[in-house]
Formats: C-alpha cells, structure tokens, sequence
C-alpha cells in the first residue's frame, strides 16, 4: 500500500516541456498504480470531511481535474460537474472570459449544474498563475454557489495564484 510521501515521488519533471524553459509536472505516473490513486483519493477525501462543512458538487478543470474529480465525488457522495473549453458543453451554459499566456481563453459550465447556495470545491492537477482556477470560481459565482475550498496536486507557490482567489487553497505538494 501506498503513503502519501510515496506518491508525491510518482510526480515526474519534465524540463523544456512544452517549450523552453519550462519545467512541466506530470502527474500521469500516479495513475499506473491504482493503490496511489487510491491513496490520493482518500487524502483529498479526508481533507474535505475535515473541513466539517457541507460539500455539494466537486467541480474538475478541464482536462487533468476530470481525473481526481469524479473519483472524489464518489466518495463523498456528491455530485461532480466539468468546467472545460469554450465550445465542448451542450446546453444552457454560463461561461467566462480569462486571460492566458499567450491571448484569452473560454472557460464554460453547464447552468444546471450547480444550485444557488451549494457549496463547491474546485479540484486541479496544478496551480500555476491560478487563471484558470479564478476562471472555475467565478463560473460558480455565476450560479450563485459557495466555492469553500481549491485543491490540488500541486501548487507553483512562486507563482501566488493563491493571491488571485478569493477562496482557500490546499496543495499536496507545493515547490
Ligand atoms: P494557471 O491557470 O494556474 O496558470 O495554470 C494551471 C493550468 O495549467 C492547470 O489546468 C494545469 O493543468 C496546467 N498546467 C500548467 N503547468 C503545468 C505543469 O507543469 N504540469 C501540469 N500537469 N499541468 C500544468
């Protein structure tokens, strides 16, 4: 069985990766080992009972949050709604406008996803400038819900996308 020290070592580094000059976390390895991604699951499911609040609807960023989103949900019992790209999502949508590196991007979530008053937590693989997760808050502002809580994997601290959000940030690892 795994530690949770065990698999922050799965995370690999990958420098130069997209382009130069960047050092690209991949969080893929843990998923070769179904007992580490149990583990993971149950630390961010341990973490979120403790806030002894409760939870409604998990909301995973599109593409890697989809990953730990839906197995935390089914833990907790609680519903597990996307934020993905501009023009994936069928349906009446909410959407926001949010600035990338290179331009602004489209973030979107289907309007009956969440209900005025519930409390969500928003679920990455990594927090870098915290764009996109400011994206997810206010998406779930838009549908009047509470974000409580963001998590992560992994958490870029010299970055302070945590400055950008208005709600509480936990990450497994911080570097
Ligand atoms: P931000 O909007 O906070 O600047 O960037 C966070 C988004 O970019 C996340 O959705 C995350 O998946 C992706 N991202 C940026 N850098 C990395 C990286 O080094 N590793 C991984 N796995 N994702 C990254």
């Amino acid at each position: 069985p795994y530690t949770i020290e065990k698999v922050k070592e799965l995370v690999r580094e990958y420098p130069g990766f997209p382009s130069e000059g960047i050092l690209f976390r991949d969080i893929f390895p843990i998923f070769h080992h179904p007992e580490a991604v149990e583990c993971l699951i149950n630390h961010f499911v341990e973490l979120i009972k403790a806030l002894n609040k409760q939870v409604d609807v998990i909301v995973g960023l599109d593409a890697r949050g989809f990953l730990f989103g839906p197995l935390i949900a089914i833990k907790l019992g609680v519903s597990f709604v996307p934020v993905r790209k501009r023009g994936k999502l069928p349906g009446q949508l909410v959407s926001v406008t949010y600035m990338k590196e290179y331009g602004p991007d489209v973030f979107e979530m289907q309007a009956d996803g969440i209900k005025a008053g519930q409390n969500v937590v928003i679920v990455d693989d990594l927090l870098a400038t915290g764009g996109s997760c400011k994206a997810a808050e206010d998406l779930v502002a838009q549908m009047k819900g509470n974000v409580i809580l963001n998590t992560f994997v992994i958490s870029l601290v010299g970055l302070e996308g945590d400055k950008k959000l208005k709600a509480p940030v936990y990450a497994l690892i911080k570097c």
